[in-house]
């Protein structure tokens, strides 16, 4: 065979190994529900801009200001992406070059930062991000970091706390938001702290942007100076990340993205990143959003029903995080039990858990990944049911009754199939 016929084969005819491990993870996702807040299947399109010829361009800089020729085409796809954000967030300034949220709030910190100078955000067993001055980050090791947390009665942001801590501590840069947050975050309140010590605020919303964008949670525009979010999580799109902001800071975030952090920008993540972005601002978008959030309601108070201790005792988004401590299970236990019963969900620290953070008492879970595949309220109860039936049986032991389970999911999987079949 010719060279250029070797190169233009199918990846089951030119590899049959990595091939059939795509093809097992299709189908692990087909039969089984994902439950982890952070995930979700993307559209058969999101996955064709990922999988293009776009990958094979360099296009280091910003449109018609760049370091290589031959960018005709991708000049006119980053400001569509961008067009795209403004319109859908309401936001002046839009760069969708980030790789991934981490390296998108790196950005953040250089563009208004010095090392050594002081970062306030959420402490991770809180709820918070390793990247908002976590000790082990390099945003906690290069900064100085203070961290806010919960408290203890409601589970909720102590937003007196974090007050008297911006008060005390005087940071440069704050950071709202999270990954284990399961109530809407008080934009407002953030952004009258951050005024009263003359801090940045950020408002990271990978985990909301979609709920933001469908319109079922509030928006930090016009209160936070700065948006970061990762374009994979409720947004829905490929992996990928956007820092969002006025003018006054367009020129900084910029600089700090390329050529502060990153090289050249990942122009088939671009393309994704836009397709996503124009499903998302569809009405059923909207309707997708808004179920979300109300299959969460449901599961919730199902969960809380069958006895689960959940922080804050609920929730008002896609997220759920539940204290197995008066279950007497682990979380591990509880999440790995869960995994052979089909039911994908990760072990989460809570706050204040008394457990080590890689055995902790927690689990997290979500509803976003389950509603993008139709799944409902009638879902969510059977669900609920089978989370109540898998901790029991993790607590007993019971590996039949784990399989019993994982055999009704998988009947109940099929009738609700996911995007992007390979092949
Ligand atoms: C997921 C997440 C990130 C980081 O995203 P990666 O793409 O995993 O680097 C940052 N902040 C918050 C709040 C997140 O939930």
């Amino acid at each position: 065979m010719s060279a250029q016929k070797t190169l233009d084969q199918t990846l089951e005819q030119a590899d049959p190994a990595v091939a059939r491990l795509v093809e097992r993870e299709f189908e692990r996702q087909s039969q089984a529900i994902c439950l982890i807040p952070s995930e979700n299947h993307v559209s058969r399109a999101v996955l064709m801009a990922l999988g293009s010829v776009l990958t094979n361009k360099y296009s280091e800089g910003y449109a018609h200001r760049r370091y290589y020729e031959g960018q005709q085409v991708v000049d006119e796809l980053e400001p569509l992406a961008i067009e795209r954000a403004k319109g859908l967030f309401g936001v002046e300034h839009a760069n969708v070059q980030p790789y991934s949220g981490s390296p998108a709030n790196l950005a953040v910190y250089l563009a208004f930062l010095d090392p050594g100078d002081t970062v306030m955000g959420m402490a991770l067993p809180m709820g918070g991000h390793l990247t908002h001055g976590w000790g082990v980050s390099a945003t906690g090791k290069w900064f100085r970091s203070v961290q806010y947390g919960v408290r203890r009665e409601t589970g909720r942001t102590d937003m007196d706390e974090v007050r008297e801590l911006a008060r005390k501590e005087r940071p440069k840069l704050i950071f709202c938001g999270g990954t284990a947050i399961p109530r809407a975050i008080d934009f407002p309140a953030f952004a009258e702290v951050a005024n009263e010590v003359g801090a940045i605020l950020v408002a990271d919303i990978a985990h909301i942007a979609g709920l933001i964008a469908g319109g079922v949670h509030p928006s930090p525009v016009g209160y936070a100076q700065v948006l970061s979010t990762t374009t994979h999580k409720t947004l829905r799109g490929p992996r990928g990340a956007m820092l969002m902001c006025s003018e006054e800071h367009a020129a900084s975030i910029d600089k700090a993205v390329f050529p502060g952090l990153q090289g050249g920008p990942h122009d088939n993540t671009t393309a994704a990143i836009a397709v996503a972005l124009g499903e998302a601002s569809r009405p059923e978008f909207s309707a997708y959003a808004a179920q979300i959030v109300a299959n969460a309601k449901v599961l919730a108070e199902a969960l809380v029903e069958r006895g689960f201790d959940l922080v804050s005792g609920g929730t008002d988004n896609h997220l759920i995080l539940v204290d197995l401590t008066s279950k007497d299970v682990p979380g591990k236990v509880a999440a790995k039990a869960l995994d052979r019963a089909r039911l994908t969900l990760n072990y989460n620290t809570v706050p204040f858990d008394t457990r080590k953070p890689f055995d902790p008492s927690g689990i997290r879970l979500g509803t976003p990944a389950a509603t993008t595949r139709g799944m409902k309220e009638r879902e969510m109860l059977e669900i609920a049911r089978w989370i109540d039936e898998g901790v029991e049986a993790a607590k007993r032991e019971d590996e039949s009754e784990i399989e019993r389970i994982a055999g009704e999911v998988l009947e109940l999987t099929r009738a609700f199939p996911i995007p992007g079949a390979p092949g």
